[in-house]
């Protein structure tokens, strides 16, 4: 029997899919459901047999009742019922027993549901049969009342089987045949036959048959409505579950991109530390669990000579410098204080605590990062020693003056690597004063080059060992009517900003000629060297400038010599450098690096430029009984191998000339020759000779 319901609408036409109504789900088929329905339909069966017991034995009971006055059948009677009743125990005992299996499990393997069957089929068949033999006697010798009872009794039982045996379709059709057809055959096997009730019997058995088989497939059917609608709960339960599950992965991962985009919005990519805005939230939240009597302290950190690091190594390299310092300082940050990447080559750390020890701790952890980022670092095989220059300043708890102490503390800073860099200064009001004196620089500074305010300064470069005069370096001064003196660290600095140092820069390299010319100092071979930033190098028509400039004042290019930094090294301007630099020494003018070794330029890398010497910087003079010596006996090592000459510079005492002279340097400069004038001295007798001595 196929119980599924018909794909195809009552005209036989497949369902429309553009229809707007919706169409009824589809019942699986019946295997779909095989062990399920089985069971389903045996525990019906096993229900309904109860009933069926009792019906039975009270129509045992009645018809026993009605034969019971003949006389002679007595004795065969109570032999039938009790066998009628022996049949009713055992089948009692059947339904009983099979209870717990069934309340065991909804669905039962198979072998036990037919083993369960066999035995209520064998009730019902057994029952037909004990009953055809009451029939059979009441038919064939009965009275007419015992015969048409009888009659009466098998076909009300087997009407009654079309409902009660609707859930076993073969035990049913057998059981309802069985009950009926005895009736017709005893009829018709007596000496008083009836055919026509006979046949009666048979219409009868065929009409019951067919109304047990619609009952067994309605129930059936409902059956397989009730699995499909359960099924269906159970899917959209298993959906909502699936679905609530999936919201709450949802919310999961949308809290954690929330999580992660406030991370990057307060975080600095590189290192990985608070940016600003991180770091302003994170002293809002901070203020509000301070007490009364605490503050806040910003040191801002400045790394120094970081621009070289990165001109002369490149900007990943620089970045991984950062990195590495970044991760240092947070090494060393409590985590009760808050480590920001300012910018750049900047950071800031906020700490906060009572306002009575606070000064105390500030200066302490500034010691302590200090000791962790000046340990020597190695990074893609170089060594380095990277320093900083801190400010410190302190705030009470108002967001302004946590910003307004940030901007003291960079002031501090800024002092701090105007005193010589590597070392941390507190901010005082006298700070503010020099910044105001900064932008003033700034301001003034064009109309100083229009009002000539500019001079120069000539300082002399001695030979070693004799310590005759072979050159002087010309040096730029300012004083200006508003600020007095300026001293060129801070204008030079300026004036590269704004590129106004083109300008400044042919002042003094006409003024140098101009005076090497007129001193007379050109007879005794003496030379003159000018500072040339990188900016004059790569500005348009720099050469000519210069060829121009020498020819003007009549200087053969071979006394003038070019001081240059270690940032021509920097791989971006390489190739426009590299071209100027050796037509310079093309038209015979040398070229000298300044201030050697604070760059980070790599003596390797010195041969690729046609360079002449070398100048120490005066920081390495300065540390000779220290670090430095070692440092200018390699590099002098090294250069003369290379052909190049050593300059020292920044010589202030005899000492230091002795043992710069002991070293193999070249030539001297410092204060112990000669300040920087604007006086040229006179040559002696027929030679310059330095003041030394
Ligand atoms: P620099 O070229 O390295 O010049 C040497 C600096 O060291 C000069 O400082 C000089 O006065 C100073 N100095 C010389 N001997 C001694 C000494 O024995 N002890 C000490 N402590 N210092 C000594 P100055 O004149 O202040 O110049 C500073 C820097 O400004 C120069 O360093 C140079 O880089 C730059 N500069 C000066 N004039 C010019 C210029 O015309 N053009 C360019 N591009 N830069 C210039
Ligand atoms: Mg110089
Ligand atoms: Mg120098």
């Amino acid at each position: 029997m196929d119980a599924s319901i018909s794909s195809t609408d009552e005209r036989g036409r497949p369902p429309d899919a553009s229809s707007a109504q919706p169409q009824p789900q589809a019942l699986p088929p019946r295997q779909v459901y095989d062990a399920r329905l089985q069971t389903a339909l045996l525990r019906i069966a096993y229900k309904n047999t109860t009933a069926s017991v009792f019906v039975h034995l009270f129509a045992s009971l009645g018809a026993a009742y009605l034969a019971w006055p003949i006389v002679e059948v007595q004795a065969l009677l109570i032999l039938w019922l009790s066998a009628q009743l022996v049949l009713c125990a055992a089948r009692l005992a059947q339904v009983a027993r099979s209870r717990p299996i069934f309340r065991a499990s909804a669905v039962l393997p198979l072998h036990v549901i037919r083993r369960l069957r066999i035995y209520n089929g064998a009730g019902q068949l057994i029952v037909c049969l004990v009953w055809a033999s009451f029939t059979f006697w009441a038919v064939i010798h009965g009275t007419d009342t015992i015969r048409h009872t009888g009659l009466i009794i098998i076909s009300a039982l087997a009407a009654g089987a079309t409902g009660t045996l609707a859930a076993e379709i073969l035990v049913g059709r057998l059981y309802i045949s069985g009950m009926l057809l005895q009736g017709s055959v005893a009829l018709m096997l007596t000496t008083r036959p009836d055919p026509v009730i006979a046949l009666l019997g048979v219409v009868f058995t065929l009409a019951m048959l067919v109304v047990h088989r619609n009952n067994h497939q309605v129930l059936a059917k409902s059956l397989m409505l009730r699995f499909a609608n359960q099924d269906l709960v159970l899917n959209l339960q298993a959906e909502q579950q699936a679905l609530a599950e999936l919201n709450a992965t949802l919310e999961a991962r949308v809290s954690q991109r929330t999580t992660e985009l406030k991370t990057l919005a307060e975080h600095d990519a590189l290192t990985d530390v608070l940016n600003r805005t991180g770091l302003l939230r994170w002293c809002e939240q901070r203020k509000d669990q301070l007490g009364h009597d605490d503050a806040f302290a910003a040191i801002f950190i400045d790394l120094d000579r970081f621009k070289q690091i990165n001109d002369g190594l490149g900007h990943t390299f620089g970045d991984r410098v950062l990195a590495e310092t970044a991760g240092r300082l947070s090494d060393g940050v409590a985590p009760d204080a808050a480590l920001c990447r300012w910018g750049g080559d900047e950071f800031v750390i906020v700490l906060s605590g009572p306002q009575d020890s606070l000064h105390d701790k500030t200066i302490a952890l500034a010691e302590h990062i200090r000791s962790l980022v000046e340990q020597p670092m190695e990074i893609a095989g170089h060594d380095l020693s990277i320093s900083f220059s801190a400010g410190i300043a302190f705030a009470i708890r108002t967001d302004d003056d946590i910003s307004e102490a940030i901007h003291c503390a960079d002031l501090a800073a800024g002092a701090a690597k105007r005193k010589g860099r590597g070392v941390t200064e507190s901010y005082n009001c006298a700070l503010l004063t020099e910044q105001e004196r900064n932008l003033t620089i700034a301001q003034s500074f064009k109309s100083a080059l229009e009002r000539r305010e500019f001079t120069v300064a000539f300082q002399p470069i001695v030979k070693a060992g004799s310590h005759r005069v072979e050159c002087y370096e010309a040096l730029c001064r300012w004083v200006s009517p508003k600020l007095g003196r300026v001293s060129p660290d801070e204008f030079i600095a300026v004036a590269e900003e704004t590129g106004d140092i083109v300008k400044l820069g042919a002042f003094v390299l006409n003024e140098a000629l101009a005076r090497l010319a007129s001193e007379d100092l050109l007879r005794h071979g003496v030379k003159v060297a000018v500072n040339v930033s990188v900016r004059q190098l790569v500005a348009p028509g720099f050469v000519e400038q210069v060829r121009s400039a020498l020819s003007a004042q009549r200087v053969p290019p071979r006394s003038l010599v070019l001081e240059v930094t270690e940032s021509v090294f920097d791989p971006r301007n390489r190739t426009v450098i590299l071209t100027v630099l050796t037509a310079l020494k093309g038209l015979g003018i040398e070229i000298h690096v300044d201030d050697f070794g604070t760059g980070y330029s790599s003596l390797s890398r010195l041969h690729e430029m046609p360079i002449s010497a070398l100048k120490i910087d005066k920081s390495f003079v300065q540390a000779l009984d220290t670090h430095g010596r070692a440092i200018i006996s390699g590099t002098t090592v090294i250069a003369r191998d290379l052909g190049i000459e050593i300059i020292a510079e920044g010589v202030e005492t005899e000492r230091q000339a002795a043992q710069l002279e002991e070293l193999g340097i070249n030539s001297l400069q410092g204060y112990l020759f000669g300040k920087p004038s604007a006086d040229i001295g006179q040559p002696l007798d027929d030679a310059p000779q330095a003041k030394a001595g």
